[in-house]
């Protein structure tokens, strides 16, 4: 996982690859925040920078851009993308199903990396549970793991600088367990690197807190609450702007601009915050193979826009839409606002 494929979250991105710049990093770490925030993503992301061969600076330095990642093509790089690197270890909750009756992380590493492949390194705990077959059972990073744990850092580094555990949910690390780790936690051996991933930290022992750097992961902007009719709405007025940026055409494009300025600063809001979500839905699709969750109303729209949006434009497009939220914010003049970004978003296109 490289930084550029975390959308939204450059601005904690380039915390972590200062750290890492300036030789700071924290044996062990508790990267904290919501599942929507791609905390595991980022978790992974770190790791892969960590271990880089060839790290990648960038020289634009505005805010909101990212200013460093992985090369993504080294030997160590090539084997983070595919979660195989040999010196990175992932601990998670389990529990036992009938073919697996002493249930530990260790059994289920083949199911959780197409887990995190098939999620796009984003999946909640429940999406886990029944990726897996646990039903309604309630999994748990147990002692087992635990000693696992504490034998995978023991050992010698295989190929790469660093040994990562990344412990995913760690507030389901029963008190053993935790009990197990904390030596590790507290002195860990040189070119070592644990990552706590969690989502609540009322629910960790404060002996594991305490020997942990927060890094506090802030939600993406997301999730929107609107009823269907609304989305109905938004979903055909973005499918006519859309085409109409494809083509530029500026009489259409200026009376859709009126209309779209009409709408009160909330909603105004609302309206790009889902088109963002949309175009980022789009790149999911086009470039990791994510099922289709939004559905624009329009079939053609619907197979063929996705593939507008790729690598080489996304950063671009995000960046245009979270300025435009901003001005909105700041209560902007809104046809001029809508008029800029679509602009920006014309030109972007144009670059896929
Ligand atoms: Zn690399």
């Amino acid at each position: 996982m490289q930084f550029k494929d975390i959308i939204g979250q450059e601005v904690i991105a380039n915390s972590l690859t200062e750290i890492i710049d300036s030789g700071r990093v924290s044996h062990a770490q508790l990267f904290l925040g919501g599942t929507s925030s791609g905390s595991l993503a980022l978790a992974i992301a770190y790791a892969q920078y960590l271990n880089c061969g060839n790290r990648q600076h960038f020289h634009n330095h505005e805010h909101g851009v990212l200013r460093a990642d992985s090369c993504g093509t080294c030997p160590s790089c090539l084997k983070y993308q595919q979660l195989s690197h040999s010196d990175l270890h992932f601990y998670f909750p389990t529990a036992s199903i009938q073919s697996v009756s002493k249930p530990q992380s260790s059994l289920f590493q083949s199911e959780f990396r197409d887990f995190l492949n098939s999620f796009n390194q984003r999946g909640t705990l429940e999406q886990w549970y029944d990726f897996v077959g646990l039903e309604n059972k309630q999994g748990m990073i147990r002692e087992l793991d635990a000693d696992d744990i504490v034998r995978s850092l023991s050992l010698k580094s295989y190929e790469g600088d660093y040994k990562v555990v990344i412990i995913w949910m760690a507030e389901k690390i029963n008190d053993v367990a935790a009990n197990k780790i904390l030596k590790n936690l507290e002195e860990p051996d040189p070119r070592t690197l644990i990552i706590l991933v969690a989502e609540q930290s009322e629910k960790l022992l404060s002996t594991v807190i305490s020997r942990t750097q927060l890094v506090k992961i802030p939600s993406v902007r997301s999730s929107l609450a609107i009823s269907p009719e609304v989305e109905q709405r938004f979903a055909s007025s973005y499918v006519v702007w859309m085409r109409q940026l494809f083509k530029l055409n500026m009489l259409s494009l200026s009376t859709w601009v009126d209309e779209i300025s009409a709408l009160n600063r909330e909603q105004q809001k609302q309206f790009l915050t889902y088109s963002l979500q949309a175009i980022r839905e789009c790149f999911l699709r086009n470039n990791a193979g994510m099922p289709q969750s939004m559905d624009f109303g329009d079939d053609k729209f619907n197979a063929s826009f996705p593939s507008m949006i790729t690598e080489r434009n996304i950063e671009r497009l995000d960046k245009a839409f979270n300025n435009a939220i901003f001005a909105i914010e700041r209560n902007a003049y809104s046809k001029i606002t809508f008029m800029e970004l679509s602009f920006s978003i014309s030109k972007a296109l144009k670059k896929r």
